[in-house]
Order: C-alpha cells, then structure tokens, then sequence
C-alpha cells in the first residue's frame, strides 16, 4: 500500500505549477502521425513522363502517414550518417509531394534545419541563398534535375546533393533519394532538441536585391499547428481531405503539411499540375474538402468550373472552404465562387516573418452569409487567430484609431512572428511600443471597430506575380546597365491571370533608337527567371522622382492603372 503525505502550506507561499514542461517538438507531430494516423492516405501527382507535346503527364501515388513517418525516420539517419549536425540546415527545392513531407518531417527530427528554397527563382539567386544559409545537404525533385550541375559549381558547402523520384540517367556526385533511404533503418532516438531549437528556414524577397532569412522553431511551429486547425481559422480536421496548392516552398504551405501531420487529415498534393482544369478533376476525383491557394490559383479554377457549368458536365465538389491568402482576393472573385457554385473563399493574411497565419476572415455569428456585409467583411483580410495581435501606425510612430477607415503601418507581434532575420541587421523592421516589440510588416491596412484588418497596400513596391514576389528593383537596376536606357522604373500592373505583372517605364539616353522588346528581354534573361521579366515597356520623356531621389512610383502606378498589356512570356 502506497502512502501519500499531505502538505498545507501557509497562504502567503506562492503556489508553482504542478505542470510538466513538455517541450513544443515537431517530433510530436511526426509520433502522433505514426501512432494515430498511420492507416491514412496522402495521395501525390507527379510527372511520370511526357505527352506529344511535351508537357508532363500526371501519376498518381498513394502511400500512409504510417509509411511516411517510417521514412522520415530514415532520412533522419540518412542525415546523421551524412554528418549533418544539429542547427545545420538541409534545403529542399521541391513541389507539393510526399517526399517533400518526409523532409518536413525527418530534418528537423534528427536536429537539422528544414531550408526550402523557392523552386521559381533564377538558378543565380538560388545559389545565393544556398550559400548564405550555407547548407549542407540538398534535396532536389527529378524535375530540377538540369538545375544540378550549375548548383554543384556555385555552392561550395552543399556537400551532398540528392535527387527525389527516378532519372534516366544518374547524375554524377548525387544520390537518388529512394536507394539512399533504403540503406538506413529508421532513426531509433531523437537527439536532444528543446522547442526554441531552429526547425524550418524560409527566406522572403526583400526590396534590395537580397533576400532575408527568417528561422522557425520547434514551438513556433507547433503553436502555429495547434493555432491553424480549427474552424475559424483554415479548419483542418481528421474527418477531411485537404488539398493544400500553396507551395511548400512559400512560408511552409502556410503550415499545412504540420497542421495535416498534426490533426490526420488526408492530404493530397498537386505535384506541378495546378491549372484550373487539372486542380478541379483532381479535387472531384480525391473529395477535397479544404484547399488553399493564391488568387491566381482560384482565378484559374472559377473559370474551369464556369465553363464546365457552362457546357452542362458541372463538377461534383464537396468543397467546403477555399482559403485564399499571399495577396488580396477580390470581392467579385469571392461572389462568383458563392454565386456561381455555392462555394466559399475564405481570406487569410500572412507573411513568411509570421510563419505564415496571422488573420482569417471568417463571418461573425451575426452576418447572415451571403448577404453584402458577408461579401464586404469575406474581401477584408479578417481577424487575427488567437496569440496575434494587430496594431496601426502613423508616420510619427503613433497609435492609430481602428476605424476602418484610418490606413496606417500594419504591426504585428505573436509567438510565431520573428523577432529579427537571420545574419541580417534588420532593425527598422522592428518598433517597440508599449514596451513590446511588434514587427513591422510594410503593409499598409486599415483596422475597423470589430478587429477585421483590410490591406489597403504596400509600402513596399514588390510586384506579386502568381503568389510570388518579383523585385522591381532588381529589375530596374539591371535595366539601367543597359547602354541605350538612362532610367526605369518598374512597377506592378494588375493583371486578370497573375493578380500583377510587371511594366517596365524606361527613359533612354539621348539620340538612342528604343531597344526592341526581344533585345531587352535577351538583356535580362541571364539574370532573371523567364517569368520575372517585365511584360511591356514603355519609353517616356522622364520618369517622376522625389525629394529623397526615389523614383515616385505611386505616380506611376495611378498613370498606367488601366493598362493593358500584351503578354510576351507566361509563367512556367
Ligand atoms: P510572403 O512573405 O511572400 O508570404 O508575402 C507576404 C505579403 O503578401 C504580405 O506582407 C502582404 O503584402 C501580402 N499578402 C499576404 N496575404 C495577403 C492577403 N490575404 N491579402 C493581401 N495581401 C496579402
């Protein structure tokens, strides 16, 4: 018979918790999907080689979370065989796929730091961020296979390269991810980790040349899991098929992989096919339930269900939530998915340096849905999931009202917004105000009286192409080393497609014949990718500048605001 012993304490002693400090670990999520959700499908399309017209044909692929744990666990010794230590980084450049989630899974089990790379940049800018986090290790899908020889010249600390899914032919210095995986057993012990140990590292496109670096942590990414799944926020739970278009090269596919991991949902990935057409076949065929994707994305898919419903064959979705973030949904888009199929988009804002989730637009209790006020508030960015907290201010640093009206700095702060970029001195992203740090977003938004935040612009002058960011500064800056261009400005044209484009204002020297539009995109194509390239120029007398020498691009954007361009190049 046990004895306990019972202890009164005075009622001036101050009590301690009597909770167990777990740590926060990622470990967790993989554990829960290994125990709990083995049984669970996740479904992956991939090219399995080339029609008449050389475009890729989509394979489907189905394997377990039991499966994927396994060998997550077996690239985490596969890395510790390679020598990767803890905090050491391991980049991927991969699409949406199940390999890719063992790499989410199986780095940051064994220590390492998960670095996806943005697949879409040019292979120069790629190498520079290989190099600046100074990987060890990169895992490259099949299909960047051309990329490899070209990295293994620039990218002196990769000291090991393998290639995810099969090549005709094997490349020399690299290992194909299936045979490597199969030499190790599964890692049998986590290494120590604590929760503020480095998991994922994601770097944004600042507005100099040079991106910047923002690293996640074990618990930064387990409260964003936890944060992200119910149903006011991106709903992901067991009973649903998620579907998540978002690449998992962008912040994370804004956490869902971890947040799917977490809760069980069975997940698909898209692979590279993600036009309209594909995406709404594929979501009849697998019964998605929750997506998530850029405008772009929902852009392509309205027009493939209206014509589908047009031509009488509708499809068949038992969609319940299209969440949209990484620029602004506009209202009509939201209506005509309402209107024309009963489905709902969803907002949701976020930024790399907040891993991604920070507000989600969801009706209040009393906001009959589909009423104009739903439609209003469903266009607004929304409120900020729990843990966030927004703020307004003005050019002087001072706190503005929230009123729907007033626009201001957007701040933010929580515990899965970074506190500084990594190796960068960043301090103006950063005020303190009340005593708190906030980051500083440079979006421009409005807060009204029941919290819904609404991006009004940016600070900034990046240009979103397809979800992606394209650096007018850069590209101007280029321009300018051509020998027949004095000044350009390049500024973002709204575009039906991709949201925004790129148009080039360009003066030239004097006594200089204008460039043809096949010169300067043969000019910029060894520095950019095809995609980044301005869609049109325009030659003018002089291009307005301000007081601090700034090309005045505001001016600009309202000039050429209805603007229509010819596309010359579309993105791959
Ligand atoms: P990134 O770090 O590439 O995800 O870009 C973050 C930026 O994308 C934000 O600062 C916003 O300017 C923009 N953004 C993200 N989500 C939204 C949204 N729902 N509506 C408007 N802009 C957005």
């Amino acid at each position: 018979m046990s004895h306990s012993t019972t202890h009164q304490p005075s009622s001036s002693a101050p009590v301690h918790s009597t909770m167990m400090p777990a740590q926060l670990l990622i470990t967790e999520i993989l554990e829960r999907a290994r125990l709990l959700y083995r049984e669970r499908e996740i479904v992956s399309m991939l090219p399995v080689g080339r029609n008449e017209q050389g475009q890729p044909i989509a394979g489907r692929h189905s394997t377990t979370y039991g499966e994927v744990a396994q060998r997550a666990l077996q690239l985490a010794s596969a890395l510790q065989a390679a020598g990767v230590q803890k905090g050491q980084r391991v980049a991927t450049l991969a699409v949406n796929s199940y390999r890719h989630l063992e790499a989410y899974l199986g780095i940051p089990a064994m220590g390492g730091v998960l670095h996806t790379v943005n697949i879409r940049l040019h292979p120069q800018q790629i190498a520079w961020i290989i190099n600046h986090a100074a990987d060890k290790v990169l895992l490259i899908d099949n299909m960047f296979a051309a990329m490899i020889p070209v990295l293994q010249v620039a990218c002196p600390t990769l000291e090991k390269i393998v290639v995810l899914g099969p090549l005709p032919q094997a490349i020399a210095g690299t290992e194909d991810y299936d045979a490597w995986l199969a030499q190790y057993e599964p890692l049998a012990q986590y290494p120590d980790l604590l929760e503020t140990d480095a998991a994922g590292m994601c770097y944004t496109s600042g507005t100099t040349g040079n991106p910047k670096a923002v690293v996640y942590s074990h618990r930064s990414t387990i409260l964003h899991s936890l944060t992200s799944a119910p149903r006011d926020a991106l709903n992901v739970s067991q009973t649903d098929t998620v579907l998540p278009i978002v690449p998992m090269f962008h912040v994370n596919a804004w956490g869902l992989p971890y947040t799917c991991a977490m809760y069980g949902s069975r997940l698909v990935f898209s692979g590279p096919f993600n036009d309209g057409a594909s995406l709404a076949a594929l979501m009849q065929k697998e019964q998605v339930v929750i997506t998530a994707g850029v405008p772009t994305i929902w852009m392509g898919l309205l027009q493939e269900l209206d014509r589908a419903k047009a031509a009488g064959t509708p499809y068949q979705l038992p969609l319940e939530r299209l969440v949209c973030g990484g620029a602004a949904a506009p209202e009509s888009l939201i209506r005509a998915f309402y209107e024309h199929h009963q489905l709902k988009v969803v907002h949701a804002w976020g930024m790399t340096e907040t891993h991604p989730l920070g507000t989600s637009s969801i009706r209040p209790a009393d906001v009959p849905e589909g009423s104009d006020e739903y439609f209003q508030l469903s266009a607004k960015q929304g409120i900020p999931v729990p843990l966030v907290q927004l703020e307004l201010i003005g050019e002087q640093g001072e706190v503005l009202p929230h009123d729907g009206k007033t626009m201001g700095q957007l701040l933010v702060r929580g515990p899965w917004v970074t506190q500084s970029y990594y190796g960068e001195d960043a301090a103006d992203s950063f005020v303190t105000l009340n005593g708190q740090n906030w980051f500083v977003t440079g979006d421009i938004a409005t807060l009204d009286e029941r919290g819904f935040m609404h991006i009004e612009d940016r600070s900034k002058d990046l240009i979103k192409s397809g979800g992606e960011w394209i650096s007018s500064v850069d590209m101007e800056n280029e321009l300018m080393a051509h020998p027949s261009i004095l000044l350009a400005a390049v500024i973002a044209v709204s575009d039906p497609k991709w949201d925004e484009r790129p148009l080039a204002v360009v003066r030239l020297k004097d006594d200089v014949q204008p460039p043809t539009h096949a010169e300067l995109t043969d000019f910029l194509a060894s520095k950019f990718a095809k995609w980044w390239l301005p869609d049109a120029y325009e030659f003018v007398d002089d291009i307005p500048i301000g007081s601090t020498g700034k090309f005045l691009k505001r001016e600009l954007r309202e000039k050429y605001k209805d603007y229509k361009m010819e596309r010359k190049e579309s993105k791959p």
